[in-house]
């Protein structure tokens, strides 16, 4: 299978889940995760019409980024993202949807050269080993971004813990938006966070019936990784 025909297949799969839940599929944003895929692979992509990219390493990021400056790509930093490395990410990324702590909010919003779109991400599982804030830690932590000036908080992000049944995901997509109106409901903004990045290749037909506006699909596209 190509890459267009890979990302054909998802992009009529992402229609069909929204449609039969009765949502507009153009309400989902594809973010194609191109991470150890080759810039090559990322041309081709983009060649059969996708715009937002996610990767994961701001090295590799920041090199894709300048070996494919003609094209015109969304870059979406997907992966944990440490404070000294937001001057590699900040200039070149359209969107930060891991944001984690209140140093690396500010140490991107001081290096961003126009608005960034950022997510908080958030450890909805409690497990040990993944990043992302406890849901107790959503409400200050966005009240810190909406004061920066170039951060355009979206909303939240959240990576389940994995298990192939997508069925098993449900419930922690189900909590990411229950968290998102929490969040809503102490914020009263004028305008409500409406972002939710959730659901990979495995799941994310169960994460656009749960809510989801932004998927992060890797392998069905790009094929495993090595
Ligand atoms: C790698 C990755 C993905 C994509 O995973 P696939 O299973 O290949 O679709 C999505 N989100 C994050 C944060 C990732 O690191």
């Amino acid at each position: 299978m190509t890459i267009a025909d890979g990302l054909r297949s998802i992009r009529e799969r992402i229609a069909t889940a929204a449609t039969s839940c009765g949502r507009d599929p153009s309400e989902i944003t594809l973010v194609a995760v191109s991470k150890t895929k080759p810039a090559a692979a990322i041309r081709a992509a983009c060649e059969a019409g996708q715009r937002a990219f996610g990767e994961n390493y701001a090295q590799e990021m920041g090199d894709k980024a300048r070996e494919l400056g003609d094209l015109p790509i969304e870059w979406h930093f997907i992966g944990h993202l440490q404070r000294n490395k937001a001057k590699l990410v900040a200039p070149i990324a359209a969107c930060v949807e891991s944001i984690d702590s209140e140093e690396l909010a500010i140490a991107l919003d001081r290096r961003a050269l126009r608005p960034l779109a950022c997510f908080i991400e958030v450890n909805v599982g409690g497990e040990a080993s993944k990043s992302g804030v406890a849901p107790e830690g959503i409400v200050p932590l966005a009240q810190r971004i909406l004061a920066l000036p170039r951060l355009d908080l979206q909303g939240l992000m959240t990576i389940p813990p994995y298990d192939p049944d997508p069925e098993k995901s449900r419930p922690s997509f189900r909590e990411l938006r229950r968290l998102l109106d929490e969040l809503n409901d102490a914020l009263q903004l004028e305008c409500p966070l409406r972002g939710l990045s959730m659901g990979m290749s495995h799941d994310f037909e169960v994460a656009i019936e749960e809510g989801a506006t932004v998927v992060r699909v890797g392998t069905a596209i790009f094929g495993e990784r090595t």
